[in-house]
């Protein structure tokens, strides 16, 4: 499999790596809690009191998407925006702002995927100058494991990419593999940092009811929330990728589809190392377009079967040991209601918020606590995008 040793400027302006997220951080220590709680007020109430879901944005003011520049989303993104909106678009804004001890942790969870990665491939470098040369390497991966997916093999880090609900969406999958009945399971790592597995709490059935679900918690035991939360932000990554994945093999995703929201130029020659490697690999492609014209063709013929099992893996961030393994229900409704809901940030439709008053437990673990605007008005306040984009310039 390769990968991209990428120049500064020159791949995809995502801001985001390829390696797919694995952390599941373990926040045993959490304190006093209701400090917190006291200090946002009830920001539910009023909130709903000034609609701000259904205020528009100014008529030609860029939208998130364009004011980062990005092309497209990256699933693991998505996933956090479940977490806290606001907290995800401090971190765009800001990147580099995590803590020591969480970029640990991102280390450690980045590690155990490459390991797991070489047990089945070797990793190959490759220079990428351009945003095309970036999206050739993907495609390249692509037409490389589809044949062995198609012969029963497994394949590890597998690149998703297609338009779902209108907005371009890339991820990565962790693992493909054929069970003993023969479905076609996705297999999700999530890495933690204590020897056990998450609390039994998790097991809850219907884990789309959370929200509702901790309404009706004393603020003690919003630690069991906590956990249900960040499982229910593994849950909706891994069915995004059954939905980015089915959509590819049922042929719903198209070159052209990737070439308009990336902004790609299909007549633009391979870079000499990325020629290099596809010849290696068998494949006779001089430009982006060749390479694309194969991947789509290469796709449209597989007849790879949908992903029938979702199921998420643990381990042991230390010693890469498998605590055990959860299956997850795909509910498309709730993921696709889900999505449409983030969409309506990154779109335009209505402005980031942070969280209600009765999870401000997540404030107390947040890096940009000190900074945010929405926790200090109590949850009342939200800059426009234009308001906001100045002042993180100023
Ligand atoms: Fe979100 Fe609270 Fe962090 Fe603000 S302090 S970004 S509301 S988690």
């Amino acid at each position: 499999m390769a990968g991209t040793g990428r120049e500064a400027g020159a791949a995809e302006n995502t801001g985001f790596e390829d390696l797919s997220d694995s952390e599941f951080p373990d926040f045993s220590e959490l304190g006093d809690i209701e400090e917190l709680g006291s200090s946002l007020g009830n920001p539910r109430k009023e909130v709903d009191a000034q609609g701000p879901w259904k205020r528009k944005r100014e008529a030609d003011a860029p939208t998130p998407m364009e004011r980062f520049h990005l092309g497209c989303l990256w699933v693991s993104d998505l996933s956090t925006q479940s977490w806290c909106e606001q907290q995800m678009v401090y971190r765009k804004e800001r990147p580099g702002f995590p803590s020591a001890e969480k970029a640990a942790v991102l280390d450690a969870g980045a590690s155990i995927h490459l390991a797991r990665e070489l047990e089945l491939h070797d990793l190959v470098n490759i220079h990428t100058s351009t945003k095309e040369d970036a999206w050739a390497v993907k495609l390249l991966n692509v037409l490389s494991m589809v044949p062995v997916l198609q012969s029963g093999g497994t394949i590890r880090e597998f690149p998703v990419f297609g338009e779902i609900e209108g907005v371009f969406l890339v991820g990565v999958i962790d693992e493909l593999h054929y069970t003993s009945k023969g479905e076609l399971e996705l297999t999700e790592l999530k890495t933690r940092k204590r020897a056990a597995m998450p609390l039994a709490a998790q097991k809850e059935k219907d884990r789309f009811q959370l929200p509702f679900l901790c309404d009706f918690l004393p603020l003690e035991d919003h630690l069991v929330c906590l956990y249900l939360y960040l499982q229910l932000s593994v849950l909706f990554q891994v069915s995004l990728y059954k939905c980015i994945f089915d959509a590819m093999v049922w042929g719903q995703v198209t070159s052209a589809s990737l070439v308009h929201h990336m902004k790609l130029s299909p007549e633009m020659l391979l870079g000499p190392q990325v020629h290099s490697h596809a010849r290696q690999g068998g494949f006779t492609v001089m430009s982006f377009g060749d390479l694309l014209e194969l991947t789509f063709l290469s796709l449209s013929l597989s007849d790879l079967p949908v992903i029938d099992a979702l199921k998420i893996e643990y381990s042991h961030q230390e010693t890469g040991t498998v605590l055990g393994t959860e299956m997850v229900v795909f509910e498309e409704k709730q993921v696709r209601d889900k999505l449409r809901h983030h969409l309506g940030y990154w779109t335009g439709l209505r402005e980031p918020r942070g969280v209600d008053v009765k999870e401000a437990w997540k404030c107390r673990m947040c890096d940009y606590a000190a900074i945010c605007e929405w926790r200090q008005s109590g949850g009342t306040r939200t800059l426009s995008h234009e308001q906001h984009a100045k002042k993180m310039t100023k």
